[in-house]
């Protein structure tokens, strides 16, 4: 129609005044537009206001009246939609007004549209690239061809006409009618265009139609209320109704996301973003997070920088339930540290111990120092004698009328030969004791036999441990003041033992002495600066003293004092040291003769007095540099000792000694036992030593009559013994050590019963045993004469709880005076059946009259159990 206007400009002068088409007052609209609806993915449409401006303009036409002229390029394209037989007309428009490039601008576009339009129809089926969808409203006549959801023909925006015009119409969005467009036109332009589009046949019948109707001037208000009809029977329709049925919402192009799914979507983001930031920043700051042996999840989490919580979250994933107070050890504690991104460094508390002992000396600084001599032997020997011969007969001889002082080791300084240390304690459980702690403190070991009495359990013993350290051995050949002694027997005793005298070819020396008359002392002082001599033993007195702990006490008056052996280097008095776990600042040094030395050299035993606590024997004592540097160690030895105490060694467990034995480890089994009386005591002596086979043997550390106390306790823990009652019970304190340094403590009332557990304990073989679970002590405060019921104990629960049908053993200074049925438990007159620690009750016991104020109620429970551990 459009292309009709500059002939209507060059005919008005002919024409009459009247109407383009017949029948119809109509007024081209001067602005066309029209809504575009965009669809994205995941149904969300975006609505676009398309707009086209028309501007009208007129011109005197040669006549001199106005006509307008119309929008040429407008002209243009909307030539190029008219049918091709219409095109024919366009070109043979008089093109007066039009300039040459117009005209080939023109011509250009009328080819496109026709080469556009051929293509168009070959592609008829199969477009479907489009992606913007064109929704109803002025261009409503393209929607109806699209089916809800499918793609509609692109639109084209107002500059569309102009980039046409230059590139010429070569796609099929080129057709979109994006110009000025009349609604006349529209069902023309909608032809093509709707080839892009996937119709129904109906549909497409209709469109047909109306494109009839239309040619024909007729239809176009019946065509509207077609395309009106099938929208409302489309979107409009149904926003209006807000109303979706099941297939409207599987097949609906323009489904509106719901307010929740925005928010869930709000949220992801939100989440992701989070968690993007949270290893983002855990890149950012890389942490060198220091990890020791064992950590609490909080010091862990401080030390990344993070939260606690996220920390056990961490865990949780690995699968470690942990609280935020709870220790990790330092291997999962590295797993969340490279969880979190940083890098573990792997510490060892011990490290602080690292450098605390200097380097070694080079041997050009060392210089001789005196040997470090242990006395071993048989009971009764002579060792202390000996040991007191030599120091007497060295006192007096150098400082007639000093005070000897038994500071645990001693030196001697002969008149002739180098000075020689003494370690003042005899015996090889010390020396052992000293080994087991990694101190090798002594040089030489001076064996004593008895010439009267030979090669006994403990020369022998003594033996083997000085050759388990490497140590050499001075044989001293004790007592040959006596008339029968005889030290050519003893010579081949010892040759037994692998000990291979001098005269026999061996390399053992040996001096005969008699301490108790001072007999070849000299020599024997003589052969040990020999032998030391041998030994080339050297240390370097000029740097930091290092030492061992010989014993310690704690003295009135004066605090800690701690003997210490000097091994190198020297320690001065206000040096700071550590000793063990404990440490100070070296208030005074004396020597094992009382007086005070400034300084105390390699070899020395000097008195250390200024530490903050007791260290024990065979301890480590080095000088450090500063007190924050032993305050470091010392609180890391504290830390260590605790720990391991916690833990508990059970080093006296029956089963444990069971394991040892079966693995050949051990070859006794150690017991501390005591009885109620002398009779059964001695009875399970005889009877144990006959238990004994030839692997294994029953050693007897202690035995006595009365209650199992701390002290045997301690002995058991030290030897790994086990803790054996016969009828006598172990008192609480002696229970709570027991507790702590996880020593067994087994009960029996039976002779026959113990005999067999400790026979088979021996043998390999476990019994069946009684298993008995002590579920609480009570203290008998008062006792009341029921009549009918007899005597009833008022007691408080000192230790556990009382529980009803449990089992009661009376004791009485710790000894079993009764073992029963417990027949009542009463608590404020009610029967009870339970009664924590810390409360009263009464306790009746089944056919047991016997009952006294202070006597103690042990309570029980117990099973048979079959043996736990197989035959080894
Ligand atoms: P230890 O148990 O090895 O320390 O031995 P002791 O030094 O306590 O001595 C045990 C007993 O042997 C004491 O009664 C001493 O008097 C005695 N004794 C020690 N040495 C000699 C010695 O050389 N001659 C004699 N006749 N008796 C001695």
């Amino acid at each position: 129609m459009t292309d009709k206007e500059p002939q209507d400009g060059n005919s008005s002068e002919s024409k009459p005044l009247g109407l383009t088409r017949p029948g119809r007052l109509e007024l081209r609209k001067t602005v066309e537009s029209g809504q575009v609806r965009q669809s994205f993915s995941h149904g969300r449409t975006k609505t676009v206001q398309v707009e086209k401006k028309k501007k009208r303009t007129f011109k005197r036409t040669h006549a001199g009246k106005m006509a307008e002229v119309s929008d040429f390029k407008a002209d243009v394209i909307m030539a190029s939609k008219e049918e091709p037989v219409e095109t024919d007309a366009v070109a043979a428009v008089p093109a007066r007004e039009l300039t040459e490039k117009e005209r080939a601008v023109r011509a250009r576009a009328v080819e496109g549209a026709l080469k556009a339009e051929s293509e168009a129809r070959v592609e008829e089926n199969a477009a479907e690239s489009a992606t913007v969808e064109i929704d109803e409203g002025i261009l409503g006549g393209i929607a109806t061809d699209a089916q809800p959801g499918e793609i509609a023909p692109v639109v084209a925006e107002s500059e569309t006409a102009d980039s046409k015009d230059k590139e010429g119409v070569d796609d099929v969005a080129g057709l979109v009618p994006s110009g000025p467009v009349t609604l006349d036109d529209r069902a023309d332009q909608v032809s093509p265009s709707s080839t892009e589009v996937k119709s129904s046949g109906r549909k497409r019948e209709e469109e047909l139609q109306a494109q009839e109707e239309e040619r024909s001037g007729k239809a176009k208000r019946k065509s509207d209320g077609r395309r009106l009809s099938i929208d409302r029977r489309g979107t409009q329709q149904r926003r209006r109704s807000r109303k979706m049925t099941v297939v409207q919402a599987l097949n609906e192009e323009e489904r509106q996301r719901s307010l929740a799914s925005v928010r869930r979507a709000r949220a992801r983001e939100k989440r992701e973003a989070q968690d993007e930031v949270s290893p983002l920043e855990a890149r950012r700051i890389v942490r060198e997070v220091v990890i020791p042996e064992v950590i609490t999840v909080q010091e862990l989490a401080n030390r990344m920088a993070v939260r606690g919580g996220d920390v056990v979250k961490t865990l949780v994933k690995m699968g470690v339930m942990a609280t935020i107070n709870e220790i990790i050890e330092s291997d999962t504690a590295e797993l969340v540290v490279n969880e979190f991104g940083h890098n573990a460094k792997r510490v060892s508390e011990s490290d602080v111990e690292i450098g605390l002992k200097g380097e070694e000396d080079l041997s050009e600084s060392l210089v001789t120092r005196p040997p470090v001599v242990t006395v071993m032997g048989h009971v009764d020997h002579g060792k202390t004698s000996l040991l007191d011969a030599l120091r007497d007969a060295n006192v007096a001889g150098a400082e007639a009328g000093g005070i000897t002082q038994h500071i645990g080791a001693y030196q001697v300084e002969p008149k002739e030969g180098a000075k020689i240390t003494f370690i003042d304690t005899p015996g090889h459980e010390a020396f052992t004791q000293m080994r087991a702690r990694g101190a090798n403190a002594t040089d030489i070991v001076v064996l004593v036999v008895a010439a009267d009495d030979g090669v006994m359990p403990q020369t022998v013993e003594a033996i083997q441990h000085a050759k388990a350290a490497e140590v050499p051995i001075i044989v001293a050949i004790n007592k040959i003041d006596l008339p029968n002694s005889n030290s050519d027997r003893v010579k081949n005793d010892l040759l037994q033992h692998n000990v291979i005298l001098e005269h026999v070819g061996g390399d053992v020396l040996s001096v005969e002495v008699s301490a108790k008359e001072h007999v070849n002392l000299d020599k024997l002082v003589e052969t040990i600066n020999l032998q030391a001599e041998l030994l080339e033993l050297k240390a370097n007195p000029d740097r930091p003293g290092e030492g061992l702990v010989v014993e310690s006490r704690l003295e009135r008056g004066k605090g800690v004092v701690a003997t210490v052996l000097v091994q190198r280097g020297t320690i001065h008095s206000g040096d700071i040291v550590v000793a063990g776990g404990a440490w100070g600042r070296v208030r005074s040094l004396l020597n094992d003769k009382g007086a005070q030395v400034g300084q105390a050299g390699p070899s020395e035993p000097v008195e250390v007095l200024g530490l903050n606590e007791t260290p024990n024997a065979g301890d480590e004592v080095v000088v450090v540099d500063s007190e924050s540097r032993a305050r470091e160690v010392t609180e890391y030895r504290d830390k260590v000792a605790r720990d391991q105490s916690a833990v508990s060694a059970r080093r006296g467990t029956v089963e444990q000694m069971f394991t040892q034995i079966a693995e050949g480890e051990v070859d006794e089994v150690a017991l501390v036992i005591k009885a109620d009386v002398h009779g059964s005591l001695e009875a399970i002596l005889a009877n144990l030593a006959g238990l004994g086979t030839e692997e294994v043997q029953a050693r007897v550390l202690l035995s006595g009559v009365g209650g199992i106390n701390e002290s045997d306790i301690s002995l058991a823990a030290a030897s790994g013994a086990l803790a054996v009652g016969f009828n006598v019970r172990a008192d609480a304190p002696a229970r709570t050590l027991a507790r702590r340094d996880g020593v067994d403590i087994r009960y029996y009332s039976v002779i026959y019963e113990l005999l067999e557990v400790i026979g088979g304990l021996m043998s390999g073989l476990l019994a069946p045993t009684v298993v008995e679970n002590t579920i609480g002590y009570v203290r008998v405060k008062e006792v009341f004469s029921i009549s009918k019921i007899g005597k009833i104990a008022g007691c408080e629960v000192t230790e556990g709880l009382v529980r009803t049908g449990a089992k009661v053993r009376l004791l009485r200074d710790n000894v079993v005076l009764h073992e029963g049925q417990m027949s009542t438990l009463k608590r404020h007159k009610d029967d009870v059946r339970e009664v924590k620690e810390g409360l009263e009750c009464g306790i009746g016991i089944e056919r047991y009259q016997d009952i006294k104020e202070g006597d103690v109620l042990e309570l029980f429970e117990a099973k048979e159990v079959a043996r736990s551990i197989a035959d080894g």
